[in-house]
């Protein structure tokens, strides 16, 4: 794999980001959780344990949701 940036925004461009380092998997989910996140029929899902993100920008508009204890 290269070493090339991944850059990334929202849809407004408020918030950017740079990712680098390696993506251990890919997965696409339709779970209602991601369908909800994306507005669409599936999710398209990164995981990495050591990648980095960049904030380019906007990085206090970021907010972090858990799942309600049970679910
Ligand atoms: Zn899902």
């Amino acid at each position: 794999m290269d070493n090339t940036p991944i850059t990334g925004q929202c849809l407004c461009g408020a918030v950017r980001f740079h990712i680098s380092g390696e993506f251990e998997s890919f997965f696409v989910c339709h779970c209602s959780r991601c369908r909800k996140d994306s507005g669409s029929a599936h999710s398209a899902n990164l995981f990495s344990p050591t990648a980095k993100i960049i904030w380019v920008s906007g990085e206090a508009n970021i907010k972090t949701f858990g799942n309600p204890p049970g679910n």
